[in-house]
C-alpha cells in the first residue's frame, strides 16, 4: 500500500502515476487516483494494478491538473473492490483523501456521522475519516488543517493521509502515526509520498513526518509541521538525501 501527492506547476498526473508505481513493491490490491484541474476534482480508481488504472483513467478522466494524490490501497475495511478503493470524496465532494492504515473505531464514528444525516458508498474505515473531517469544518468553522487536526484526536488507530480540499486549491494536508509519510521539496512544488522513491528525479530534500504529526503544505509559503495532540508547531528537518 502507498500514497503519493503532488502541488505545484507541473502536470501532477504523470508524477503521481509514476510514484504508484515505484510503491508497488509495497503490495495492493487497488489502485486510484484524484486530480484537481483548477476547477473540479475528477477521480478515477479501481481493483487491480496501476497499469489496469492506468486504462481507465484513458476512458474515463481528464488528467490536466497541477495537483494531485494517488493511493495504492491493502484493503483491511471493505473488500477489494472499485468503490472501496481510494480517494474517497467526503459528502460535498469538496474534500477528497487518500489513506494507508485503519482507523479502529470508524464503527461508532460513521454512526454518529449517519445519524447526522452522512451517507457512505464504501464500506472503508477512510469514507468515516473524511466525512468526519468535513463535520468537524462546517460545525466548527475551522479551516482544513485545524479540522482535519480535531478529527485525528478523535481517531483511534493508524494513518498516513493526505487530505485536499477544492476550497483550498494551494494546499495539501497530511498527517501521520504508524505508516510512513514523507514529503519531497521542491522550488514551489511539493511531492508526497510513502517513501522518497517517487520523488527523487525532482528533488532531493525531504521531510519524514513524525509519528502523532501533520502538516500543511502549501504553495508560496512551504510546510507548516504541528503535532496533532498537542497542536505545538514543529520546525520542519530537511534532509539531503544521497541517493
Ligand atoms: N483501511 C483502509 C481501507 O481498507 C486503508 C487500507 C490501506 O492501508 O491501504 O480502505
Amino acid at each position: 500500500c502507498g500514497i503519493v501527492g503532488y502541488i505545484g506547476h507541473r502536470e501532477a498526473y504523470p508524477i503521481v502515476l509514476e510514484g504508484l508505481k515505484r510503491l508497488e513493491y509495497r503490495g495492493y490490491d487497488s489502485a486510484g487516483i484524484a486530480l484537481y484541474n483548477g476547477e473540479n476534482i475528477e477521480l478515477c480508481k479501481t481493483k487491480g494494478k496501476v497499469s489496469d488504472l492506468e486504462e481507465k483513467v484513458k476512458d474515463e478522466i481528464n488528467t490536466s491538473g497541477t495537483v494531485g494524490i494517488g493511493h495504492t490501497r491493502w484493503a483491511t475495511h471493505g473488500v477489494p473492490n472499485d468503490v472501496n478503493s481510494h480517494p474517497h470524496y467526503s459528502n460535498s465532494g469538496d474534500l477528497v483523501i487518500i489513506h494507508n492504515g485503519i482507523i479502529e473505531n470508524y464503527a461508532s464514528l460513521k454512526k454518529e456521522l449517519i445519524s447526522r444525516g452522512y451517507t457512505f458508498k464504501s464500506d472503508t474505515d477512510t469514507e468515516v475519516l473524511i466525512n468526519l473531517i468535513e463535520d468537524v469544518q462546517i460545525n466548527e468553522k475551522v479551516k482544513l488543517g485545524k479540522a482535519v487536526q480535531i478529527a485525528l484526536n478523535q481517531v483511534v488507530g493508524a494513518y498516513a493521509i493526505a487530505v485536499f480540499d477544492k476550497k483550498k486549491p494551494n494546499e495539501i494536508v497530511v498527517a501521520k502515526l504508524g505508516s510512513p509519510l514523507a514529503i519531497g521539496v521542491g522550488d514551489n512544488e511539493f511531492f508526497i509520498a510513502s517513501d522518497a522513491t517517487p520523488f527523487l528525479e525532482y528533488t532531493k530534500k525531504a521531510i519524514y513526518l513524525e509519528d502523532e504529526q501533520m502538516a500543511i503544505v502549501r504553495l508560496k509559503k512551504g510546510v507548516k509541521i504541528r503535532k496533532i495532540k498537542t497542536d505545538s508547531l514543529v520546525a520542519p528537518y530537511v534532509q539531503e538525501l544521497q541517493m
